[in-house]
């Protein structure tokens, strides 16, 4: 047979083929048998799967690298990539994996039971469960459904809308499985090293998971308290989720480190953690801070100066833990083990959330800096013209007690020109050059 199995191999011929990924060939050819068109197309990706089964990960790294290449060629060659998703959706590949996979394990899992003790039989379970490349791939679809109704359910939680990109969670977190599994190397492993592996990547994968649902629960605590939304529940549930992301990691960070000795994998665990746990602080001092603003009566000018600080702050953070991964990834491909998959997830990492980061920081702190430099070029109204103009500041609607003067002699608080000037040099009310005099 082509595959392997856990099976031993004096199994019946029946119970062997069931058990083998023959049966995702069998769901296939069914599928595009009733359908007229991509039956070629499919067959080909089918048995370029089916040979991947039988190749070590570092075949598999080459292929892969092999498949970009050929995406690329694909994309230049104007390929229409919608007839591929369509494909996708109507051949419902995640579901069929996912049933796959179900199917399979529960099938290994009784043929176990009844072989082995419990506890041996679970390991082997778990193990086969993560064998080849179509069970792997069956398994990141099932996480993929878990985490997608994970993210709903928190959605829901928040009464937050699903909107069309419910799925965005559910989907990232199954390709980063499956990426993190290859990555690693876990298919090339015996089934100790397999099992203590599977951990360290559910472990990373949860803290994914963490991270996106600090995603969900920023957007409402930001505007609920600009808001000034007064509805209670959604407020003490947006705070809940925060306090859950704060307890969560702090809790498991203690234990890891109580359990496992120190290595790159705890250290990437532990800058992780501690980048969720940062995100958060921001998230509620900002969310405190903007609360705080509703229950004053008069203007805050300060406020903005203290939120950037604040943003400021939290993002250096996470840019130091981002150049932090990225030493330690390095670490683990020059000393612990390399690869292609490794190599290239690392330069991603390292374009999106050191270089990237990097120039966002500067092109805002730039922008502020020119900004409060040309706020401070005009002149400031005295109370006499204050009393005169006797109307609130056009930008934020709020009473002025102190102004700046622009050159077409209107009024609007410092504050409030200076986020204006991050987006044109115009006066909102007339649309005349602010600075015509210098
Ligand atoms: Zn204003
Ligand atoms: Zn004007």
């Amino acid at each position: 047979m082509l595959l392997k199995t856990t099976l031993p191999p004096d199994a019946p011929l029946f119970t062997r083929l069931c058990s083998s990924d023959v049966l995702i060939v069998v769901c296939f050819l069914h599928q595009t048998l009733i359908s007229h068109s991509s039956i070629l197309l499919y067959s080909l990706l089918l048995v370029n799967e089916l040979r991947l089964l039988t190749a070590s990960h570092r075949v598999i790294s080459q292929h892969l690298v092999f498949a970009l290449v050929t995406t690329k060629r694909l994309v230049t060659l104007n390929v229409n990539f919608n007839f591929l998703k369509a494909q996708w959706a109507r051949l419902r590949v995640v579901h069929v994996h996912s049933a796959f996979w179900a199917l399979r394990v529960t099938f290994v899992l009784f043929v176990q039971l009844s072989q082995s003790p419990w506890q041996e039989g679970m390991k082997q379970v778990l193990s086969s469960s993560c064998e080849t490349v179509v069970m792997l791939f069956g398994m990141a679809c099932v996480i993929s459904h878990i985490t997608h109704l994970l993210h709903r359910a928190i959605a829901a939680f928040l009464c937050l809308e699903t909107d069309t990109e419910a799925g965005s969670m559910g989907a990232t977190s199954g390709v980063l499985f499956f990426i993190l599994a290859l990555q690693t190397g876990l298919l090339g492993m015996g089934p100790e090293q397999k099992l203590s592996r599977l951990y360290r990547n559910c472990c990373l994968l949860l803290t994914a998971v963490l991270h996106f649902t600090h995603g969900l629960v920023h957007p409402p605590l930001m505007s609920l308290s600009a808001s000034h939304s007064s509805s209670l529940h959604r407020h003490s549930r947006a705070l809940l989720v925060a306090m859950v992301l704060l307890v969560i990691p702090s809790v498991w960070l203690r234990w890891l480190w109580a359990q496992h000795s120190v290595s790159t994998w705890l250290l990437a665990m532990t800058a992780f953690s501690v980048e969720i746990i940062i995100k958060t602080l921001v998230s509620l001092l900002i969310y405190g801070l903007f609360m705080l603003d509703a229950y004053l009566s008069t203007f805050w000018e300060s406020l903005d100066d203290y939120v950037y600080c604040i943003q400021a702050a939290g993002s250096s953070f996470e840019f130091i833990c981002g150049i932090f991964l990225f030493c330690n990834g390095a670490w683990i491909v020059v000393f612990e083990s390399g690869g292609v998959i490794r190599a290239v997830m690392m330069a991603i990492h390292a374009y999106f959330n050191i270089f990237m980061q990097a120039k966002k920081g500067w092109r805002t702190f730039v922008l502020r800096r020119t900004a409060v430099r040309k706020i401070n070029l005009l002149p400031q109204a005295t109370a006499e013209q204050l009393r005169e103009h006797d109307d609130v500041c056009a930008i934020c609607f709020q009473e002025l007690t102190s102004a700046c003067m622009t050159s077409c002699k209107h009024l609007f608080h410092g504050v409030c020109l200076r986020k204006w000037l991050y987006i044109r040099d115009e006066c909102p009310m007339c649309h005349h050059a602010i600075f015509a005099q210098q």
